[in-house]
């Protein structure tokens, strides 16, 4: 079953920003500026998508729709069928590598197998994509389109200058952002486009998971990647090639993050998943720089 929408805010979001929730999967962020509004990600279903819109038809009167797909990843853009024909969808031209990749198409096989309300899922492909950077000029708002890698390769993060907001979907994470492989580049890319977000100076920082708004979780995820760091610079070879290191004393994800009581067990499960990823990219990283040295 799909989860339900609903629109919400943070404490002092500006009301033209609106977070567009399905229930613990995903945020996505509708934005109204004079000229036009902006829809940032479709959510997991087309049906989620145009649940979406119509709760936003007071919002977004008869000023035209442009849809960004912040990442192909499948919570975030599987609804396109909603808007497909309807507003233009831009995201990264990386995206169209990953849209041919037969690892999403394996994605949706599976999670049509496991839940009926994948089955109307069509994959659809951005209209326009960019490299680099994009920016929208509403009028009165901006939204700069960065290009953020490093949870994936095509993974963009909005900055919205004069509200000074960054909508950083899954570029950070409460509590532990996940590295697209266990690559010593993917963590470098990952951690420089934490770096450029932290370097913006936001007011308030917006990821697509967990429902925070404080800038703090960028930092919080950077010094995660320190301790990382710092834990396995001092581990011999035969403790580096351990496989369970991340099931070790003093390497699990617990002994880096508090997990807030209370958490569901899948999404512990999930972020103990994204932890094993993320210390195995460290691990690689460091044996990189003793190769090197
Ligand atoms: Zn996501």
């Amino acid at each position: 079953m799909n989860p339900s929408v609903e629109l919400c805010s943070h404490p002092e979001l500006d009301e033209r920003i609106v977070i567009v929730r399905a229930g613990d999967e995903v945020d996505a962020v509708f934005v109204r500026t004079e000229r036009f509004n902006v829809l940032i990600d479709t959510l997991g279903t087309p049906e989620l998508c145009r649940t979406a819109l119509v709760l936003l038809e007071d919002r977004a009167g008869d000023r035209p729709l442009i849809v960004v797909n912040s990442h192909m990843d499948w919570d975030h853009f599987w609804g396109n069928a909603a808007v497909a024909g309807r507003a233009p969808i831009i995201a990264h031209a990386a995206a169209l590598d990953r849209l041919r990749d037969p690892a999403t198409q394996q994605v949706l096989k599976n999670k049509v197998r496991e839940d009926s309300r994948f089955g109307d899922v069509e994959l659809i492909a951005p209209d326009i994509t960019f490299s680099g950077s994009m920016v929208l000029n509403g009028g009165n708002l901006t939204l700069e389109l960065i290009h953020t890698p490093g949870h994936t390769p095509d993974h963009v993060a909005i900055w919205i200058p004069e509200l000074r907001i960054c909508l950083a979907v899954d570029a950070v994470e409460y509590p532990v952002p996940e590295v697209w492989s266990r690559s010593a580049e993917d963590l470098r890319l990952i951690r420089s486009s934490l770096e450029r977000i932290r370097d913006l100076d936001a007011r308030l920082v917006i990821p697509a998971h967990g429902q925070t708004s404080s800038p703090s979780t960028v930092m919080a995820n950077l010094a995660y990647f320190d301790a990382l760091a710092a834990r396995v610079e001092g581990l011999s070879e035969t403790q580096l090639a351990d496989g369970q290191l991340s099931r070790s004393n003093g390497f699990r994800l617990d002994d880096f993050v508090a997990i807030p009581a209370g958490t569901p067990s899948e999404t512990v499960t999930f972020y103990r998943s994204c932890h094993e990823t993320n210390l195995g990219a460290t691990v690689q990283a460091h044996f990189e720089k003793c190769k090197r040295a």
